[in-house]
């Protein structure tokens, strides 16, 4: 079959690679589409979790095509989007249900390879089957909606709260449209580019405001006591170490962005213990698929705007560049087309 190979840090090439074999606990998928995800961006440039070479792609979908003798749920046919993280269900994290902290967490995509490839195996019990209906565009985005879907758990959005998010990217947006289902009040967003700043206001935030120069007497305007959470979007640690400027006293912040592994930023502890302050963390999702098809399903959750690209595995490199480059939103690879 053919794949998108990183055969080390900062190189792509399309291989043709061997066809993946289905375990007996397995199912062999053949991906529809697999969107790219800014994850990929750090695994490219080696500063994430991820060994070379790799096949990266964990936001996917497709049809299952085999079955493993063991395999009870799912029968050839099915549309299913597949959970990339997996856990083992033996150590002391999985059994604390810190799933996604367990110690023998292998991802799909990340740590083994993933599905920019025509063919994915796949474990019976990460799959989820998808509902008549879902769109191709939809069922690429259940990952990066269960991500958030964790972040929301992860937060304690309390009724009425005042929400800043940090990044109007694919994963801001969809932060703007769940907070507002979650209870905010008010939710301003930053970001840089004018275009996402108006997909923001068309998803449910209150006020957007530019990222420049006059950011802070902006945001002050719109709420000049802070906000209840600040959620970085973003994953640039300037950004990130500036958003605990507008955090209100009480406040919780939420690292959403993936950050470079080992970048670091300053903060003041005083404050931290002064302003009594919660720093929370939420990386990528724990047992979180479900909600994220039920969002998608009932049209609580739309993404029909945030796709901006869907184009062929031929085109990956091109398409990987231009989003890299922050000129997308949503790239999607679609492995049926040629
Ligand atoms: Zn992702
Ligand atoms: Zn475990």
């Amino acid at each position: 079959m053919k794949a998108v190979v990183f055969p080390s840090a900062s190189q792509i090439e399309i291989q043709q690679v061997a066809d993946p074999r289905c375990g007996e606990e397995e199912v062999i998928v053949e991906v529809i589409s697999t969107g790219i995800c800014g994850t990929d961006i750090h695994i490219y440039r080696n500063e994430y979790m991820s060994t070379f070479p790799l096949i990266p792609g964990h936001e996917f979908h497709g049809r299952v095509v085999e079955v493993g003798k063991q395999v009870t749920t799912l029968r050839v046919g099915d549309h299913v989007a597949v959970d990339p993280n997996l856990y083992c269900g033996k150590c002391s994290r999985c059994r604390n249900k810190q799933f996604v902290q367990c110690l023998n967490l292998s991802v799909v995509g990340v740590t083994r390879d993933g599905a920019f490839a025509e063919y994915i195996a796949v474990p019976e019990k990460a799959c989820y089957a998808l509902p008549d209906g879902m769109t191709n565009q939809q069922a690429a985005f259940v990952e990066p909606l269960a991500c958030v879907v964790y972040a929301m758990q992860r937060l304690r959005v309390y009724p009425a709260s005042r929400v800043l998010i940090v990044g109007a990217g694919p994963m801001g947006l969809l932060l703007t449209q769940t907070l507002r289902h979650n209870g905010a009040s008010f939710i301003a967003v930053t970001e840089k580019q004018p275009q996402r700043l108006q997909l923001a206001l068309e998803m449910g935030a209150n006020a957007i405001v530019s990222a420049d120069a006059e950011q802070d007497q902006h945001l002050a305007e719109v709420s000049a006591d802070g906000f209840d959470l600040v959620i970085d979007a973003t994953g640039v640690p300037s950004v990130i170490a500036k958003s605990f400027d507008y955090l209100k006293a009480g406040g919780q912040f939420l690292q959403f962005g993936v950050a470079p592994m080992g970048a670091k930023i300053e903060i003041e502890p005083y404050k931290i213990f002064r302003y009594d302050w919660t720093i929370l963390g939420s990386f990528a999702l724990s047992y979180t698929f479900q909600p994220a098809i039920d969002w998608l399903a009932s049209g609580a959750v739309d993404v029909s705007k945030l796709v901006s690209h869907t184009v062929p595995m031929s085109q990956f490199s091109e398409a990987f560049n231009l989003f890299s480059a922050g000129q997308t939103l949503k790239v999607h690879i679609d492995l049926q087309a040629s």
